[in-house]
């Protein structure tokens, strides 16, 4: 299965914001249309068979009504192109089934280890890397086995908490989770991988902030945005309540056509998050899955972006841009 949805229906009495947001989010393309004013027919429900639609309210809201380049919407309503094959996009471009030890952990870079928490996200990116990655429902003994991997291997510092989206899950099962990888002593560092606090800002709440900070473990937040539109006063807020408590904040970005592929939207972008406190940590090359060809900018284009970012911007605010090649040490360094 690729990544997953919430489950839709009631919500328990206890249920917080954020929750009932997921439950109640947008899950076809013509239902998003019919949201923003578009003609159904924007819409490929043939794309949505290999990769359904997801999206929530408040990241909708952020949207343009009638505009169907809206920055936001191209990010996740389904179209056709995503069903012409291209050649060079396949269904697992970054290797990472090759470096799954086990369910759940990958494994490829010195001293990181990286443990897919859920398949569930916030919402559906039509560009995502691992839209066709074989999520199946982590169970507790998968879980074990995850943790026993990372015990038995003292190399590992900082384990990152990544998915899906982490903070898909509720503040009392990431709460056991950290107390389960603070007992491991050759742990220091968790790193959550989370698109939450930018698309649904109602779930960085003080008790996970307080479950972030409540441990002996250094912990970063490492967000996901790719246009400033995305970092609306609600997220600024969201993000604040996290610097404020000492948790550092970066943001990785994907470049996008049609959606970031330009010095304004590159600039517009980094200027929001550092006005967040936020540090620009990298700006990611497409990784080329299948279904995501349309949104692919050369590297070429990618490195002229950068080059301009720098005359403009203070050093900080300029991300990496970085490609990931399968089976490298590392990230590969583009600028
Ligand atoms: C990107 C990635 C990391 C983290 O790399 P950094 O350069 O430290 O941000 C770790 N593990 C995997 C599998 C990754 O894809
Ligand atoms: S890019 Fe992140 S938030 Fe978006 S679908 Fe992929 S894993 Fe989920």
């Amino acid at each position: 299965m690729p990544i997953l949805s919430p489950l839709p229906g009631p919500v328990g009495a206890h249920s917080a914001s954020w929750q009932i947001e997921l439950r109640e989010a947008i899950r076809s393309g013509e239902e998003l249309c019919r949201r923003l004013r578009l003609p159904a027919a924007a819409a490929s429900s043939a794309a949505e068979q290999d990769f359904s639609v997801f999206a929530p309210e408040s990241y909708v809201s952020r949207m343009r009504p009638g505009d169907p380049a809206d920055p936001l919407l191209r990010q996740v309503l389904a179209v056709g192109e995503e069903t012409r094959p291209v050649a060079g996009f396949h269904h697992d471009p970054v290797g990472d089934r090759a470096a799954l030890r086990q369910t759940g952990l990958i494994h490829k870079y010195q001293g990181r280890a990286l443990l897919v928490t859920t398949g569930i996200c916030a919402v559906h990116c039509r560009y995502c890397f691992r839209r066709h990655f074989p999520y199946a429902e982590q169970t507790a003994k998968d879980m074990d086995a995850a943790l026993a991997a990372i015990r038995s291997d003292d190399s590992i510092e900082e384990v990152l908490l990544s998915g899906g989206d982490p903070l898909t899950l509720s503040d009392h099962r990431i709460a056991s989770l950290v107390e389960r990888l603070a007992e491991i002593g050759h742990v220091r560092r968790l790193r959550f991988h989370s698109r939450l606090p930018i698309v649904i800002p109602s779930r960085v709440t003080s008790e996970l902030v307080d479950v972030l900070r409540g441990t002996r473990l250094t912990t970063w937040m490492v967000v996901h945005a790719n246009h400033a539109r995305e970092i609306c006063d609600q997220t600024v807020a969201a993000l604040g309540r996290l610097v404020d408590r000492g948790v550092p904040v970066l943001n990785q970005a994907v470049l996008l056509r049609g959606v970031n592929d330009s010095v304004e939207a590159q600039c517009e972008l980094a200027t929001a998050l550092v006005d967040a406190r936020v540090t620009p940590y990298y700006l990611h090359l497409l990784d080329k899955v299948a279904g995501a060809a349309h949104f692919d900018v050369p590297e070429s284009k990618g490195q002229e972006l950068i080059q301009a970012m720098r005359r403009q911007l203070p050093g900080y605010a300029v991300p990496r841009l970085v490609r990931e090649v399968p089976g490298e040490p590392g990230k590969r360094f583009l600028a």
